[in-house]
């Protein structure tokens, strides 16, 4: 526990709430192939808000399942008109049917939950806790993770060292998309449409007053993560190449630097034949020197292709995903307040 150092809450000026006010809830949970857990979700979660007491809706996006997901989502509507259900047209990935929930979301508050229950939804009282204090985005903190390996802690640790060393914008460590926002916050993040979507940078980018809670999270309670590693390493050059452009920085130095030192050892070799007479040698230095310098330059060539990727897909101007259905539950739009 004591291990954890998260960016603690900025000092902005707050302007806390009425002690006992009650938002309208949304809960945002992106499911796929998610049959075994979903039953358990939507009572865990009825359970947390129904004590609550506030008005709510639990926002479900099917991303494409192949499974029995959507056919048990349209059941539990159609018992429970506080569920909306949007059925994406196909798989599109965690990060974008997350922000398809966040758009279809309607209440004051807005939680982010993941649908296999590793974020406890137990927790969402003590978000509002924060909510009420004044603060725009409350988010989970894992000070715990169980059921992950020490390869994934090391390499998410690493992770978040990097690129809060090398990117202006601060995402806090051990943050997943757990977290509570106003309808404010969801409304900024809502603008950033970009395809490639590094959640926890946009979620960190958007800023406002915001305040972690400290949280174990649980294992899966069914079902099997949808990461591998080569995922995640994709999850991270993503992420790295979304927010900060430090690689191109470092390609052009490290391309500098040999070339500088190239040049000092043509000086060298040059004096040296013309003082000695030398003879043709040198073939391993030949090679070496030949062999390195592709290297640099493929892996320089290959930092700009990640970016010039990137500018591909992002000029397109795709819609970022297609609904196939959607069904909105009952609770009424959120009172549009600052
Ligand atoms: N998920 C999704 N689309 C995908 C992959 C995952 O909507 O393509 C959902 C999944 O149903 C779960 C959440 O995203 O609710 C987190 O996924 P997972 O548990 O596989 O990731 P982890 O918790 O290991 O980060
Ligand atoms: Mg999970």
């Amino acid at each position: 526990m004591s291990t954890i150092k998260a960016t603690v809450a900025s000092k902005h000026s707050l302007s806390p709430r009425e002690p006992g006010a009650l938002p309208s809830i949304s809960v945002v949970a992106p499911a796929y192939n998610e049959e075994e857990v979903l039953e358990t979700f939507y009572e865990r979660v009825t359970n947390v808000l129904t004590a609550i007491g506030a008005p709510y809706e639990i926002v479900l996006v099917n991303d494409g399942s192949r499974d029995n997901t959507l056919a048990m989502m349209h059941a539990m509507r159609a018992r429970d008109d506080r569920i909306t259900v949007v059925d994406l047209s196909r798989n599109f990935g965690k990060e974008i049917a997350l922000t398809a929930g966040l758009d279809h979301a309607r209440g004051d508050v807005v939680v982010v939950l993941d649908s296999d229950l590793q974020d406890p939804p137990e927790l969402i009282v003590e978000m509002l806790e924060g909510w009420r204090e004044g603060y725009d985005v409350v988010y989970g903190v894992r000070s715990q993770r169980d059921g992950e390996t020490w390869f994934k802690k090391a390499t998410a640790k690493a992770f978040y060292r990097i690129i809060g060393k090398i990117s202006r914008v601060q995402i806090p460590q051990d943050t997943g998309d757990f977290r509570l926002m106003t309808r404010r916050a969801v409304r900024e993040l809502s603008k950033l449409r970009e395809e490639h979507r590094f959640m926890k940078g946009l979620f960190a980018w958007i800023g406002f007053p915001s305040k972690p809670l400290f949280y174990r999270r649980d294992p899966r309670v069914a079902g099997t993560t949808k990461w591998n590693y080569l995922k995640l390493l994709n999850l991270a050059i993503e992420g790295i190449t979304s927010f900060t452009i430090t690689p191109l920085k470092v390609a052009t130095l490290l391309g500098s630097s040999v070339a500088l030192l190239a040049f000092l050892y043509a000086c060298y070799v040059i004096s040296k034949t013309i003082i000695h007479g030398d003879p043709v040698r040198g073939y391993p230095s030949l090679m070496v020197t030949v062999l390195f310098l592709g290297g640099v330059q493929l892996i320089a060539i290959g930092v700009l292709g990640e970016y010039i990727g990137r500018i591909f897909n992002e000029v397109k101007r795709r819609p970022l995903y297609l609904v196939n259905r959607m069904l909105p539950s009952s609770l009424e739009d959120a009172a549009d307040e600052t």
